[in-house]
């Protein structure tokens, strides 16, 4: 458990700036930052990061949040784990008591599958280190490979005994839960229910997410024996979704980010050679074929990729499928392919670093090149493998989004297979309308035609009474609006009784307000803010005078309120019209008079609203009554009502229209 002071700390401490920028590349833009949303798929820049408020949000796709949620949404992290992850960062020492064995247990599940994935990769470092047979088999296998001590280190390698259950029983001995080194793979239950080491006799690659935690691993046998695998990889988890992870990313990103470009290479020794030879861009697919989740993943980074193959045919063929996917996800795609024999890891090692940037650099063609040379050397001039070619690569133009790159694409297309542009173009354009229709029929089966539906809705529009919900929403959300945003600040009221003017809290004369009579708001998570403001003030009211902290609703636990208090903060979107019509600046000065008019204002809008709508509850009801007694109810009810209705409206300046 953190303490909560310890918490409070740790959230007051953390910029949300400094903690979005390790994920998100950041631009200036005014008083706030812009970048890509990495929480969903675009191209310009809606992800915005407030500084002064200490919050995100993001304009395209609505998620928002503090330091803490943006943890929690992007790197999947608990509560618990985002907070220690910020304590890490800003040196915060968190006063945590030595986990006993028994503590060990119960520790929530996810973090119990961290946990004993970091004990097993301190436990594999440890082993290729400094134990006899570690350093023997596992180090010397490294470093005859040519991997440097500084290497070794930094990608945290290891080694996995060649024993049946030494893993396993020193993690059993030290109190880690043998359920989670079964979920994690890294141990295997037997039928007799005993546990074995899935990596006996591996040298281990670590496999790390975005924050740099260890979340799986893959095993290289040290054995020649052709019927053991060569790697193992770790199964799919709760902390490891093979289809969403790069290797290598954790470790690469920042220079993905500088250079503005992304190598894609096969796996692990590719990934960590490559490094050695000072080219840090660079990641692998490692244990799955490339992933649409991946390619997002990478283009949060960068929108250039270059994949690196080895020249056999395999790593052809893989390479046409990958780039693809890369293709119709809109980014830009350029492949090196190696010489015969040679893949990234064994060029990396057998020459100079300067040479090795200089290969990629001079040998990276565009993909319209790649498959054209290719294809080109395949046909050796028939002419219908050229049709077949031509057709080939057109398809593959038409996969790309963007009209723009299409164009230059079909250009170059035209002059490397020297073919009329025109026809080209003809050609891209018949497979565009082809699919187009294809999404249009799919759709057309569960949607009215596109005119009619436009027209009818226009029609509602004009027809239709303003809608009195819509206007309660308004009103409540006007009513919140203020009670997050000022619930600080102090109001001048007059008392409509003595006609004298007193100085009033506003969270707490709302709080009054709404309370008196006995009004709820119809929205179930206003009626949820008010019960924690509500909750907030009663806790501290033993303490005259005292309010509850400005940043009580920003940082509640409630994930709920916390994200509607971002909303209803003061990004410019969210700014209701009533707000702006009223000439409010979002700032402190709106306070007393001005404030308290419009606070006035709004709750005596709410409460007509409401009488309206018991009104028309009333006259429903009032059609099909046929007890008498009831009836006459009823007619009290409605005249109570109206007489409230015709009070408020005299308040508010206006006359009753119903
Ligand atoms: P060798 O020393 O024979 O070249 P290697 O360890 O370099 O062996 P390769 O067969 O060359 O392995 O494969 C290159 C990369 O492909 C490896 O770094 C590894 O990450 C990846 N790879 C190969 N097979 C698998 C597999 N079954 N699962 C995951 N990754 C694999
Ligand atoms: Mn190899």
């Amino acid at each position: 458990m953190i303490p909560r002071e310890t918490a409070q700390t740790i959230v007051e401490t953390a910029r949300i700036n400094e903690v979005v920028g390790e994920f998100v590349s950041l631009k200036r833009r005014g008083v706030n930052l812009i970048g890509l949303c990495p929480f969903h798929n675009e191209k310009t820049p809606s992800f915005n990061v407030n500084t002064a408020k200490n919050i995100f949000k993001c304009f395209g796709c609505g998620e928002g949040g503090d330091a803490v949620s943006f943890l929690m949404k992007h790197e999947h992290f608990t509560y618990p784990e985002a907070l220690r992850y910020l304590a890490k960062k800003y040196g915060i020492p968190i006063q945590e008591e030595e986990q006993t064995p028994e503590m060990i247990q119960q520790m929530n599940e996810r973090e119990g599958l961290f946990n004993v994935t970091e004990f097993a990769k301190n436990y594999f470092v440890d082993i290729l280190n400094n134990n006899d047979n570690g350093r023997a088999i596992g180090l010397s296998y490294f470093r005859e490979r040519g991997f440097s001590p500084a290497i070794i280190e930094k990608f945290q390698l290891g080694y996995c005994l060649d024993e049946w259950e030494n893993f396993t029983k020193t993690a059993i001995t030290k109190g880690y839960n043998a359920d989670y080194l079964v979920k994690t793979g890294l141990s295997i239950r037997k039928d007799d229910g005993t546990l074995y080491d899935r990596f006996k006799g591996r040298v281990m690659f670590p496999i790390h997410n975005l924050s740099g935690r260890t979340i799986g691993f893959g095993g290289r046998t040290l054995s020649s024996d052709k019927k053991t695998a060569k790697y193992v990889n770790s199964p799919e988890s709760d902390i490891y979704s093979k289809s969403k992870v790069l290797y290598g990313l954790y470790f690469s990103k920042s220079a993905i980010v500088q250079q503005d470009s992304c190598l894609l290479v096969e796996g692990y020794t590719d990934v960590i050679s490559l490094h050695q030879a000072g080219v840090e861009n660079v990641v692998a697919s490692s244990g799955t074929s490339l992933t649409t989740e991946q390619i997002k993943l990478i283009s949060r980074y960068t929108k250039n990729i270059v994949m690196l193959y080895d020249g056999d045919a395999a790593g052809v063929k893989a390479s046409f499928r990958g780039l693809e996917m890369i293709l119709k996800e809109g980014l830009n795609v350029r492949i090196v392919l190696f010489p015969d024999g040679q893949d990234p890891d064994s060029f990396a090692c057998s020459h100079r670093s300067e040479d090795v940037q200089k290969f990629i650099t001079e040998n990276a063609v565009d993909f319209i090149r790649f498959k054209s040379d290719l294809l080109l050397k395949e046909a050796n001039g028939d002419p219908i493998k050229k049709t077949a070619l031509l057709k080939d690569v057109v398809s593959s133009i038409a996969l790309i989004p963007d009209e723009i790159s299409r164009s230059v694409y079909t250009t170059e297309c035209s002059r490397i297979l020297d073919f009329p542009e025109t026809v080209l173009i003809s050609e891209i354009n018949k497979i565009l309308r082809a699919n187009f229709k294809k999404q249009f029929s799919e759709n057309a089966e569960n949607d009215v035609p596109i005119e009619t539906h436009g027209r009818a809705s226009l029609q509602q529009t004009i027809e239709q009474p303003i809608d009195i919900n819509e206007q309660i929403a308004t009103a409540e959300r006007g009513i919140i609006r203020i009670l997050v945003n000022y619930h600080q600040s102090e109001i001048s009221v007059t008392n409509e009784e003595t006609d004298e003017i007193e100085k009033r809290n506003v969270g707490n004369y709302i709080f009054n307000e709404i309370t008196n009579d006995e009004l709820t708001f119809e929205n179930p998570l206003y009626n949820l803010i008010f019960q924690a403001f509500s909750a907030g003030t009663s806790a501290l009211s033993e303490v005259e005078g005292q309010l509850i902290a400005d940043s009580y609703f920003l940082h509640h636990e409630n994930e709920q309120i916390k994200q509607l208090t971002i909303d209803l903060m003061t990004f410019p979107h969210t700014i209701s019209e009533n707000w702006e019509e009223k000439g409010i600046q979002v700032k402190k000065e709106c306070e007393d008079e001005q404030l308290f008019r419009i606070i006035r204002g709004d709750l005596l809008q709410f409460r007509l609203y409401k009488l309206e709508k018991m009104i028309d509850d009333v006259r429903e009801k009032l059609k099909n009554e046929l007890n008498e007694e009831n009836l006459q109810i009823l007619v009290a009810d409605l005249a109570k009502f109206q007489r409230g209705r015709a009070k408020i409206s005299e308040l508010l300046g206006r006359k009753v229209t119903k």
